[in-house]
Formats: structure tokens, C-alpha cells, sequence
């Protein structure tokens, strides 16, 4: 091209269009979800300039948001075209050019350890995607603020980016035309085109539609006799077509009820005619606006796969309600099967994954003041009816009905996982019973694979969130009593099975005032502490507390259900039921030991302990170190020093 200027990509760019262009990755098809998906951002970032200022949008065709894929055989060759908001030349430099993206060296890295080329969408450099299937590629782009470009590159270390002045003109947006790789020539089929987009881009708020070619036979008066006033195809209009059919459909009832009418029929011809269409793909109807009842599980699962990017997990619960009074809007939110790799990491850097619309128009999709840093692991969508719309997004972090979404998206979050709790518990009762009934008949194979998915589905949860809901306690106090019910433990009467605090309850001895709980490193060093074992011995249950967050949340919480909690290893441990015998005796023991124990204070200074003290809570170990009961416990003294929250 003349006039083009040619410049390298950053190294680590060029070095991951090489892994791309090379790879023997086998589900190439990801390369049109990327680039939908890429289209549609900019379809949303041009509606959401036009709130502010309509002639952004432009008139007649331009204003159309939607997004047209074409195939070109002859040339080879793929277009995805959108009315998008475009990219300047400065833009077009730095998204697809020279600057290396944030997350390329990430996914370098991912890649190097066998890393699965289906998260490259999650690590921002998704457009790359498309050297999976072509050798060539153009990008031609026209911004609103700037003239027609076009990038192009054979992923070869260069690119060349020249203005586009000879080329057709288009408005607005942005044109990818693909240029297909003898490897993937499958793409060049409308139907295989029309698959993909319905399995990943189903969920996209703006019609695709593909231009589509087909011949048709069709029988047409001859002319002269009674040739009917019929024009040819291609004049007519899409309505005027309709209606010729069904007036054809009309005529054949008829010849059917008479058969005498054969006989007057017009002379005909066939004539084969080529008709090309743009055809929509999806029906772009918005899940979240539908009854939630006339949506099916199956349809949820697809939408969280759209949201969430990750097709290949299956989400472990929904929600999908509609708020209504002054503040109105629509939700959908989802509980994901596992949790991403630096959720706790990255803990207070972490964005909410809901997203934001107003009265159906993309906002935002990390909107700071959603929700709670706590449930930033969920996935989901917000639309609001009542928030204004033509106020910038920092206005509209300050809105009053802000608080309100944020507050019911929160009871919502926790009632979804409640009951995912509460289904687990059903489920394990019913398994139970079953098991003593000694279950004559096989349940059906499905059935019972969904007893089972219950019945694990909270312990999934919890071992990729229960971090979350501990946070949740420790941060969120409005919400700390409908969380606690939610967290669970290993414990002296329960190593193997996490219990809830419910079930220590249900378990307690007769005149139990408090809930023992012991913190530690692990379940083995907590399971064997002299402190446990004292109170075994005496039946009491003790809750292993193992997780560094289990401190804190014991710091924000006094009681469960009237129960006080009480930790182990703190100095006034009181054991409930002693008889005045027992009381008598340990007073005279106390004077007995005082002048050992004031030996033994004095020997190790008072800068290495506060106090020795005579105790009943050991049973064969004869003495122990314990902290004071105002003192930080050892393990909080830990994580103080290491600084890990
Ligand atoms: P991501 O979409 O995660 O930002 P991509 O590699 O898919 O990463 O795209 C890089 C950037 O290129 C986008 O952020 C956007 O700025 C720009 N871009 C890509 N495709 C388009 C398009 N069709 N219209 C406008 N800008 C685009
Ligand atoms: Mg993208």
C-alpha cells in the first residue's frame, strides 16, 4: 500500500502473534468470539457516547449498532464490520500495534506452561486470537474524531498502518477482513460461521447479522398471457415478497379443495435466481429482561458461559429478580464453580465482575460501588431503570440509588447461597435416609447424579469461596448474623466433615453455655493440642479453626444463637458444670502451687510471660504457654508479623 508506514511490534507482542500464528491449538473457533465480543464493546462505548451527545451516533445506516459478517470465497477471505465507536490512529498505535498490552506478558507466561489458548480473552489481548486462522489481516477503522485507517499485518514482527483514503468510506466502526490460512477454509462456510456465532455469541445486545446467498427456482408466469404484475425478486421489497408467498400458499389450498381449477392455472417457467440476504444470527433479546420463570437452567448456564468468558464451566447457582419501587431494576447473578487464581491474592484490587446497564445501555463492567469487595467472585448483570442516564459514571457512583441496588444485590447474593447451603443439607439428610432404607430400587441414573451435585454443591462452594464469606463477616457488619449460619468448620467430633455452627449447637451437652473453638496451623496440630484434649475428655466438642482469616472473624463475632464463643487457648476459660467439691479443691491446689508458680514467674521474667498460673484445663501435659485473654493469640501474632491481609 502506498504511503503506508511500516513499524515492528513490541517484542513480546510479536512473540505472541508467533505462538498464535504456529499453534497447533485445535479450537481455533474462539477467534469470532473474540472478535464479536471486541465489536460489541465498541457498539456499547459509542451507544454510551451518544447519551451525552446524539450526533455521535450519526443518521440513516451509521446510526444502525449492529455488527455484519460477510465471506468473500474468491478472496479467501472473512469480514467482521460493526458500527462501533471506532479507533483513532493514536488508538489503533496503541491497541493493536506497538505497545505491548498489560496482560500479553501474562499470557506469554501462561502459554509457556501449556496454558489453554481459550483464556486469551481474560488476558486482554483476545484480538491476537485471529492469527489462529488467518495469515493475513486488515483492519480498517474510522473514528469519529479522526479519518478512515487501516492496519495490516501477516503477523510477521511488522505492521503497516497507512489512512485509508481510496477505500469505501465507512461512517463509523471498525472492518476486520480475515484473510484465511489454507488450514482454515472451514470458516469460508456460512454455516459454520452461523454455528459459532450461535454457540458463543448468543448472548450479544446487538444483532448480528450475515450476509447470505442462496439460489433459488422459482416458477414464474410467462409473459404476455395473463402474466400476473409481478416484479423480479430482487425489486421487491421484503414485505411485498411475503405477502407473494403467502398469496401462493392461498392458491394451493384452493387447487387442492377444486380440482377443476388446474385447468385455468397461468402458463409458467422456472427461472433460478441468486438472492443475497442479511440474515440475523441471534435474537439479541435480552435474558435479564424475560419473567425469570420462562428462563430454563440451560439457558442460565449459557448466559453465565457469555458473561463469565469460561464455556466450559457450568455456574454452581442463579439468581434472577426484579426490584420494583423507587429504585427498579432488573439482576441475574452467579455463583461460579471455582474461583479465580488471585481472587485473595489481589483481595482489595479485585473489581465486581457485574455489570452495569441503564435502561438496557452498558455502563460499566467493573463498577467500583456494586458490590461489597466480598462478592467480587460473583458474576452477573445489573440493569436499572430509574438511574439517570445522562450523567458521567462518577456522578453516578455518588447516586443515592446506588446504595439501594448495592444493598438488595447483597441480601440477594447471600439468599442465593443460603439456599445452595440449605440444599446440601436436604440432600444429605435425604441420601441418608435412603441409605437406611436400604434403597430397593436404583434411583435413575440422572436423578440421581443431581442428589449427588446437590448434595457436594455448598462444599464446592466453600472451598472456592468460603474466604469470601469470612471477608463478608469481617467487613460487612450489617450482613455478619445472615453470614455466620453460612460458615463451616472441621471439628473434635467432626474431623472429617465440615460442620456448621448449627450442627455444633444440635450437638452441645446438656447446660453448655459457650461454642470451644482452638485456632492453629492445621487440622493435625489444632486436633492434638493438650487444650482439646482436656476438653474431650470432659465431652465437649471444639472447633478447629485452621484458616489465618478464622481469627479474625472470632475477633467480630461474640455469639451464635445465644452461644458465646470461647476460645481454648485463652486464659479464663471457664467449663461449664463444676460442683462445689471440685471448686473447694482446685482453691486449696491453687494455694498449694502459688509458691512454685511464683518461682517459676520469677525465673523466666516478666518480659518473656505475663503470669503463671495454676490451671485445670490440661489433662496429661503439665504445663502449657497460652495468651492472655486481651492478648493476641499466637496465630493472629502471625499474620500481624507477616502482614498477609
Ligand atoms: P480487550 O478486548 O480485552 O481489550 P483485545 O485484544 O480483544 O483486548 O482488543 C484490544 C483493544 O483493541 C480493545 O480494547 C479495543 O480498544 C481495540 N479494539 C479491538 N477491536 C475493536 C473494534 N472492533 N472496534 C474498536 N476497537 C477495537
Ligand atoms: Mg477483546
Amino acid at each position: 500500500r502506498s504511503g503506508a508506514e511500516t513499524r515492528p511490534f513490541q517484542a513480546e507482542v510479536s512473540r505472541m502473534m508467533d505462538i498464535i500464528i504456529h499453534s497447533l491449538y485445535s479450537n481455533k473457533d474462539i477467534f469470532l468470539r473474540e472478535l464479536i465480543s471486541n465489536a460489541a464493546d465498541a457498539l456499547d462505548k459509542i451507544r454510551f457516547l451518544a447519551i451525552t451527545d446524539k450526533s455521535q451516533l450519526g443518521e440513516g445506516d451509521a446510526s444502525k449498532l449492529e455488527i455484519r459478517l460477510s465471506v468473500d470465497k474468491d478472496k479467501k477471505m472473512i469480514s467482521i464490520r460493526d458500527r462501533g465507536v471506532g479507533m483513532t490512529k493514536e488508538e489503533l498505535v496503541n491497541n493493536l500495534g506497538t505497545i505491548a498490552r498489560s496482560g500479553t506478558s501474562a499470557f506469554l507466561e501462561q502459554m509457556q506452561k501449556g496454558g489453554d489458548l481459550n483464556l486469551i480473552g481474560q488476558f486482554g489481548v483476545g484480538f491476537y486470537s485471529v492469527y489462529l486462522v488467518a495469515d493475513y489481516v486488515e483492519v480498517v477503522t474510522k473514528h469519529n474524531d479522526d479519518k478512515q485507517y487501516i492496519w495490516e499485518s501477516k503477523a510477521d514482527g511488522s505492521y503497516a498502518i497507512s489512512e485509508d483514503a481510496e477505500g469505501e468510506p465507512l461512517g463509523r466502526g471498525t472492518q476486520i477482513n480475515i484473510y484465511l490460512k489454507d488450514t482454515a477454509m472451514e470458516y469460508l462456510s456460512e454455516d459454520k460461521l452461523k454455528e459459532l456465532v450461535q454457540r458463543y455469541s448468543e448472548f450479544i445486545n446487538f444483532p448480528i447479522l450475515m450476509l447470505e446467498t442462496r439460489t433459488e427456482s422459482k416458477e414464474v408466469p410467462v409473459e404476455g398471457e395473463d402474466a400476473a404484475e409481478e416484479k423480479p425478486a430482487e425489486e421487491q421489497s421484503e414485505q411485498e415478497k411475503q405477502k407473494a408467498e403467502e398469496a401462493k400458499e392461498g392458491e394451493t389450498v384452493e387447487v387442492d379443495d377444486e380440482d377443476e381449477e388446474e385447468e385455468k392455472k397461468p402458463k409458467t417457467k422456472t427461472v433460478t435466481e441468486t438472492i443475497t440476504e442479511w440474515k440475523a444470527l441471534n435474537d439479541n433479546q435480552a435474558l435479564w429482561l424475560r419473567p425469570p420463570g420462562n428462563v430454563s437452567d440451560e439457558e442460565y448456564a449459557k448466559f453465565y458461559k457469555a458473561l463469565s468468558k469460561r464455556e466450559w464451566e457450568e455456574p454452581l447457582a442463579h439468581t434472577h429478580f426484579k426490584a420494583e419501587g423507587d429504585v427498579e431494576f432488573k439482576a441475574v447473578m452467579f455463583v461460579p464453580p471455582t474461583a479465580p487464581q488471585d481472587l485473595y491474592d489481589n483481595y482489595y484490587g479485585k473489581k465486581p465482575s457485574v455489570k452495569l446497564y441503564v435502561r438496557r445501555v452498558f455502563i460499566s463492567d467493573s463498577f467500583e460501588d456494586l458490590l461489597p469487595k466480598w462478592l467480587s467472585f460473583l458474576v452477573g448483570l445489573v440493569d436499572s431503570d430509574t438511574m439517570p442516564l445522562n450523567v458521567s459514571r462518577e456522578m453516578l457512583q455518588l447516586h443515592e440509588g446506588l446504595k439501594v441496588i448495592k444493598k438488595k444485590l447483597v441480601r440477594k447474593a447471600i439468599d442465593m447461597i443460603k439456599k445452595l447451603a440449605d440444599a446440601e443439607v436436604k440432600a444429605q439428610k435425604e441420601a441418608e435416609e435412603k441409605k437406611e432404607e436400604e434403597a430397593k430400587e436404583e434411583e435413575a441414573g440422572e436423578e440421581k447424579k443431581k442428589a449427588e451435585e446437590a448434595a457436594q454443591a455448598y462444599g464446592k462452594f466453600y472451598s472456592a469461596f468460603g474466604k469470601s464469606l469470612k471477608m463478608g463477616i469481617i467487613e460487612d457488619t450489617s450482613n455478619r448474623r445472615r453470614l455466620l449460619p453460612l460458615l463451616r468448620f472441621y471439628s473434635s467430633k467432626s474431623p472429617d466433615k465440615l460442620a456448621s455452627l448449627a450442627d455444633y449447637v444440635g450437638r452441645m451437652k446438656e447446660g453448655q453455655k459457650h461454642i470451644y473453638y482452638l485456632v492453629g496451623g492445621s487440622k493435625d496440630e489444632v486436633a492434638s493440642s493438650p487444650f482439646v484434649e482436656a476438653l474431650e475428655e470432659k465431652g465437649y466438642e471444639v472447633l478447629y479453626m485452621t484458616d489465618p482469616l478464622d481469627e479474625y472473624v472470632m475477633q467480630n463475632v461474640q455469639e451464635f444463637e445465644d452461644k458465646e464463643f470461647a476460645n481454648v487457648s485463652k486464659e479464663d476459660l471457664k467449663l461449664a458444670g463444676k460442683d462445689e467439691d471440685e471448686k473447694k479443691r482446685e482453691k486449696k491446689q491453687k494455694e498449694e502451687f502459688k509458691p512454685l508458680a511464683k518461682w517459676w514467674q520469677e525465673a523466666l521474667g516478666s518480659g518473656a510471660v505475663g503470669a503463671v498460673k495454676v490451671s485445670k484445663r490440661l489433662a496429661s501435659t503439665p504445663c502449657v504457654v497460652v495468651s492472655s485473654k486481651y492478648g493476641w493469640s499466637a496465630t493472629m501474632e502471625r499474620i500481624a508479623r507477616s502482614q498477609t491481609l
